[in-house]
């Protein structure tokens, strides 16, 4: 069945095709070159996602993503450093480098974007981050809560002070919670608060993904890939911020040696399909949550139109043509 969609739009993706975008030596040429091929996927417009780095090297690829002309770039999404330094709940955001929130560091790192973070995601646990989301809510930029072992007191306040997303909810936490209550139940329950997803089949088990995407409704789910420099790329040794991980046979992208999962080779036309496929709703439900759905999060629109084939019976989505 012919279908034609809004083109996509990732509010996280750490790099595609071969690039890391949170690599030291990162070109514009090489950047621009993978968010050309991440056309393909469907992908018109998405926010290059920079993770907890040491602030020259943050500064150094956030001047150099933020300076490039491309029409796929939308902002800049920050994903720590004020994040839980907690193994699980930090996921692969290397220790050394989490700091508390403070507006100080965080005006130094939007200077060096030059105004283009529009999306940042921390942990409401770490000393200044109520204070920082009132002043990132204050200028317009989105404030998600992720790798976080906050509790429901905590959650609240982040919640009341501005922030509207919870990323990749269902990872980015403890392995280990009580039964409830935890992150996941309040974050669920909240109803100001959109959920972004990984619906790769190994960040959430299909029924995990099913749960949540119903519990908080298609108006309020956002699915985005998290990919890294893997995705679109044969399995191997991949990096992430000079964070080494490897990708099986399987999809699955993990760090070295440990059950914790780094990022995602997902694309977000495969994400579209098997949300269908995990949750029974219909592809026309689940196409909004990559597309209108996060441009209107951040405040902006999708761009061009994506002619793709879907099968219902086998839940397959091929994308033909993308046109600006
Ligand atoms: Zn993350």
């Amino acid at each position: 069945m012919n279908i034609e969609l809004p083109g996509l739009f990732d509010l996280q993706v750490n790099g595609f095709a071969g690039v890391d975008f949170n690599a030291p030596d990162l070109t514009s040429d090489r950047a621009a070159e993978s968010l050309d091929r991440m056309r393909a996927t469907g992908v018109t417009r998405c926010l290059p996602t920079l993770i907890t780095s040491p602030f020259e090297q943050f500064a150094a690829s956030a001047r150099l993503l933020a300076g490039m002309p491309h029409p796929s770039i939308a902002g800049i999404h920050m994903e720590g450093p004020y994040i839980s330094p907690e193994d699980g709940a930090r996921g692969a955001h290397p220790r050394a480098h989490v700091t508390p929130a403070s507006r100080d560091d965080f005006n130094r790192r939007q200077d060096a974007a030059g105004g283009r973070i529009v999306l940042v995601t921390l942990a409401p646990e770490v000393p200044g981050a109520i204070a920082l989301i009132e002043h990132l809510v204050a200028t317009g930029v989105r404030v998600a809560i992720g790798h976080t072992a906050a509790t429901p007191p905590q959650l609240a306040a982040a919640i009341a002070a501005g922030a509207t997303l919870a990323t990749h909810l269902g990872n980015g936490c403890p392995q280990m919670l009580p039964r409830h209550p935890n992150v996941i139940w309040e974050l669920l329950a909240a109803d100001a608060v959109f959920a972004s997803v990984i619906v790769d089949g190994h960040h959430l088990p299909p029924a995990t993904a099913k749960a949540i995407v119903r519990a908080k409704g298609a108006a309020k789910t956002i699915l985005v890939t998290d990919a890294i420099a893997a995705a679109g790329c044969a399995p191997g040794r991949y990096t992430i911020g000079g964070v080494d991980c490897d990708l099986g046979a399987d999809g699955r992208v993990s760090l070295p040696g440990t059950p914790y999962l780094a990022g995602s080779s997902l694309t977000l036309d495969r994400a579209i399909a098997n949300t269908v496929r995990f949750t029974g709703l219909s592809i026309d439900e689940v196409i909004p949550m990559a597309s209108t759905i996060p441009a209107s999060y951040i405040g902006a629109t999708t761009a061009g139109t994506v002619i793709a084939d879907w099968d219902p019976k086998g839940g397959e989505l091929q994308i033909h043509r993308v046109t600006s």
